[in-house]
């Protein structure tokens, strides 16, 4: 069954989800063709009453929101809360800004003039992952609906009460029908709905492997897309950081969402002078998370989203192990029900380890000692991805030398990363291409029409 919630603290099955038959599918792709050939020409006004409106029930109603996260994939319940919160600052963002953002631009000529329009695409699709079942439909659909776009949107397949509660808040908030629907739908569905010409652009948040198929999909259909994919981010200790600061930062970038974050801290790359106090600390910090009911607010250590998701890491871990990498702490599940993995360092890993290559989505921290800044650098891009990392010091104008030095979407300097609605969010390499938030985010799905006019005598 593909679109079920399955409680990762003890394996209960909550709640079985039917996929769409392709007549209902069909229903909902002209449900929403026809919302956009409204919706296209609301104002920037009328359509901010509706996305602001979402984001203030959003807040009213965070604790009915944030249940059903922690449910379905394991967030720690106070996490789910604050992913609430952000997701209602992402609409209220794009509902305050979207009309300054898309305003014509007069372009300055040398002869006659000329002006850039945007205007929206159509019918979007996005395809989006389970470990922010909120924040990442939010920075899908607010952009866009600002936009004057509609979007349908394939949630993954273990948070379908997070996709159902996402769906109905935009008819609770006065969206017409068709403005955001859930498409409980397979992959062939998926495949359908990219090449169906009512569908105008494809934006997808996952794996490397979906980001593949997906692009190649909306390719072969001529389809613009964006992909929000994996990482493997570098968290960079310099010799003059300050240790305590950093070991906690460093718990933080690594465990938050229990490491589930395409920009959680992967790759911990510390130089020789701080190695071994840091390696120290940072292990007696997380020795001692406490795993629990990640209801309880004094939960440190919550499960992964699915025993699946445990078993894929566990293997990752013994193939490193296997490849000659050296276990620190942690690399086993804990003794109790539920998807719960201790927290794993593992260092020693040599390039021709496929650990090395690879992004470990869970509490495993890969340690690497270096000599020197330029080694420091130099580790951190070799990486088939390209999404954030971090550097630590307390020479910020060093710091600031070293991220223009490193191949990533986002470098962050003091902190392991971070996300705000007015932060642009996207990687290079395998970590996809486009981006989403800030003004960079709107700009995605829209067209930029040329209009310029000159004097009809102008004869070249
Ligand atoms: P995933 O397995 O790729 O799934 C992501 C979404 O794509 C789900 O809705 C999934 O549906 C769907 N999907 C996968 N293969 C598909 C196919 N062949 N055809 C149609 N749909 C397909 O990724 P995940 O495990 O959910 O998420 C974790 C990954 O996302 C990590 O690599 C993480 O780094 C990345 N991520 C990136 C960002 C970013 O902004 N860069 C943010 C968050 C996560 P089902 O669930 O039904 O399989």
């Amino acid at each position: 069954m593909t679109y079920q919630s399955v409680n990762p603290y003890d394996g209960k099955i909550l709640q079985t989800f039917e996929e769409l038959s392709d007549q209902e599918l069909e229903s909902a792709l002209e449900r929403a063709a026809s919302c956009f050939a409204t919706w296209r020409h609301k104002s920037f006004a009328g359509r901010a009453i509706v996305v602001a409106r979402a984001a203030a029930i959003m807040r009213l109603r965070i604790d009915e929101f944030a249940r059903p996260v922690t449910l379905e994939m394991g967030k720690l319940i106070d996490q789910a809360r604050g992913e609430v919160a952000l997701s209602a600052d992402i609409l209220d963002y794009y509902a305050q800004n979207a009309e300054r953002f898309l305003a014509p631009q007069h372009l300055t000529l040398n002869c006659g003039q000329a002006d850039i329009e945007s205007s929206p695409f159509g019918v979007l699709l996005g395809i989006e992952p389970w470990n922010f079942p909120y924040y990442q439909l939010a920075r899908f659909a607010a952009p866009n609906l600002m936009a004057g776009n509609v979007v349908m949107v394939k949630h993954a397949g273990c948070v379908p009460q997070c996709a159902d509660a996402f769906e109905r808040l935009w008819l609770d908030a006065g969206a017409p029908e068709g403005a955001y629907t859930n498409l409980m739908i397979s992959y062939d569905q998926v495949n359908g709905v990219i090449a169906d010409p009512r569908i105008k652009g494809v934006a997808l948040t996952g794996s490397c492997d979906a980001g593949r198929v997906i692009a190649a999909r909306a390719g072969q259909n001529l389809k613009k897309s964006t992909l929000e994919l994996g990482g493997s981010d570098a968290f960079i200790v310099l010799e003059d950081a300050d240790l305590d600061k950093t070991v906690e930062w460093a718990v933080w970038g690594k465990m938050n969402n229990t490491g589930q974050c395409c920009v959680a801290a992967k790759r911990f790359i510390v130089l020789e002078p701080l190695a071994d106090h840091f390696l120290e600390k940072f292990q007696t910090a997380l020795a001692a998370l406490e795993p629990g009911d990640p209801m309880e607010e004094t939960t440190t250590l919550g499960p992964l989203s699915s025993e699946s998701a445990l078993i894929k890491l566990l293997d990752q871990v013994s193939r490193a192990i296997a490849n000659g990498a050296t276990l620190i702490l942690g690399g086993q599940r804990i003794n109790r029900p539920g998807a719960f993995m201790l927290p794993t360092i593992l260092t020693d890993i040599e390039p021709n380890n496929p650990a090395f290559r690879e992004e470990f989505f869970g509490p495993v921290a890969l340690f690497f000692r270096v000599k020197n800044e330029d080694e420091a650098v130099m580790l951190a891009n070799h990486s088939d991805f390209g999404l954030g990392g971090s550097i630590f010091t307390k020479d910020v104008a060093r710091g600031q030398r070293l991220a223009s030095r490193i191949d990533t979407g986002m470098v962050f300097i003091n902190h392991p990363t971070w996300t705000a609605p007015d932060l642009p969010f996207g990687g290079i390499k395998n970590s996809g291409y486009g981006h989403e938030l800030s003004a960079s985010g709107i700009h995605e799905f829209v067209n930029k029409k040329l209009i310029r006019v000159a004097l009809i005598s102008d004869l070249a």
